[in-house]
């Protein structure tokens, strides 16, 4: 087998020694979102033993490396630094059931042979690594105490690092994640993701002896209740296109049998295919839980937190990741444009800039559970390292390429205003 069958491309022993080695560290080194330090402490040693200048601390643990002249065309090789917790037994602990310890290495490698290759000079660009924390949507509790300490605005860490302005200066977003056994299709280009928000309603009726005297009480079960109905009604209300998803599970229900309830809690995600579907969605919940409430006397509160945007890819930036893909395998290994139920904050980042996040396999067991292992290091690693490497020579190589977001201000103003609610806090 010569190298270029094998992914190998021009990369050394050494080069996929260190690979691997800055991968397994950051494997073993599982943390839960705005908490990775010592995975920001590894990366951190290795830009720094390698001399590529960086800022830290971006988001709490955040990283952005950056190699090449400011001005020119600036592509991200963005990278998710957070691990899940899992359960085994009775036992809950951090674990890189996502993958995202294998885009960050290669992510960070890719960076550092670009850095020696001296891509960037040579093309006028300019390439930032940028590690962003906390992309799986968890650990309130840590994350409120955060915010409160005012060390963070929002709950996921590309939306904080978007706040701050962390991606302002980035023409286009490559991103990848695991996705799929090894065994299988080894690409994945061209999914979308679904976006979704949270709603949160409480519904405030007034106690009574549900026996003696049930009409002088309001029953705020019955307003949860008929407002569960009119929720199922909704999904009519949507074309199939629209991908609209509402679980809505009752969350608290107070009271013993004897009572009227006075307060019942519903709680849903609402998730969509894309933004405009989704604010209609979540414009059509409000009016129709308030209405339900209403029709039988109950207040209604209604608690929104944000979620992520749906995602679609970048068609130009996805062609150039596609024919890296060709130089490493068929095209029957590629799958293509999956509409995929899962959501990711690489949404809100694809909004703004140009941004692709191409899917691998590699996997060995299931992905989020405490099975996780990687199984075919050659794809997660190698393969994937040559198709990002790749893409930016391409894409800094041939101004053609590079494309751009003429409306980012603009688009910003409205993401913070109306997406994240910032003049709402
Ligand atoms: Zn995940
Ligand atoms: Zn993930």
């Amino acid at each position: 087998m010569n190298t270029e069958e094998k992914g190998l491309g021009s990369w050394t022993e050494r080069e996929r020694e260190e690979l691997l080695e800055l991968g397994h560290a950051l494997f073993a080194c599982p943390e839960l979102g705005f908490q990775e330090v010592k995975s920001a402490r590894i990366l951190e040693d290795f830009f720094e033993k390698n001399g590529i200048s960086f800022e830290k601390g971006l988001s709490v643990t955040g990283i952005k490396a950056s190699i090449g002249k400011k001005g020119g065309y600036h592509i991200a090789l963005v990278a998710d630094m957070d691990a899940l917790e899992v359960r085994d037994g009775e036992n809950a602990y951090p674990f890189h059931s996502c993958g995202h310890s294998i885009q960050t290495a290669v992510m960070a490698c890719v960076l550092k042979r670009l850095k020696e290759r001296g891509i960037a000079e040579k093309t006028g660009g300019q390439v930032s690594f940028i590690a962003a924390p906390a992309e799986e949507f968890i650990d309130f509790e840590t994350r409120a105490k955060l915010k409160e300490e005012g060390k963070i605005r929002y709950f996921s860490g590309k939306q904080d690092m978007i706040s701050k302005g962390v991606f302002d200066d980035v023409d286009c977003v490559i991103s990848m994640h695991i996705n799929g056994d090894s065994g299988g299709p080894l690409f994945d280009i061209n999914s979308t993701l679904a976006g979704f928000m949270v709603k949160k309603v409480i519904f405030r009726g007034k106690a009574s002896h549900s026996g003696a005297a049930p009409h002088l009480g309001r029953n705020a079960l019955h307003g949860a209740s008929l407002a569960m109905d009119g929720i199922a009604y909704l999904k009519d209300q949507l074309p199939p296109e629209a991908g609209l998803k509402l679980h809505p599970v009752l969350t608290s229900c107070g009271g013993t049998v004897n009572v009227i309830p006075e307060q019942a809690v519903l709680e849903t995600y609402i998730r969509a295919n894309t933004l405009e579907y989704l604010l209609e969605a979540g414009e059509k919940f409000d009016r129709c839980v308030t209405h339900c409430g209403e029709a039988l006397g109950i207040e209604t509160e209604i608690i929104n937190t944000t979620g992520y945007m749906p995602f679609a890819q970048s068609q130009e930036i996805t062609e150039v990741v596609h024919r890296q893909m060709l130089e490493l395998c068929r095209e029957d290994q590629i799958v293509k444009n999956v509409v995929s139920g899962a959501s990711g904050d690489i949404g809100d980042l694809g909004y703004l800039i140009p941004a692709v996040q191409f899917g691998f396999s590699g996997a060995e067991g299931r992905i989020h559970s405490a099975v996780f292992s990687v199984g075919d290091e050659e794809n997660a690693y190698f393969r994937t390292a040559r198709v990002a490497e790749k893409t930016v020579e391409a894409i800094l190589s041939d101004p053609s390429l590079q494309v751009k977001n003429p409306d980012f201000q603009k688009k910003k103003e409205f993401y913070l205003r109306e997406w994240l609610g910032e003049n709402r806090e």
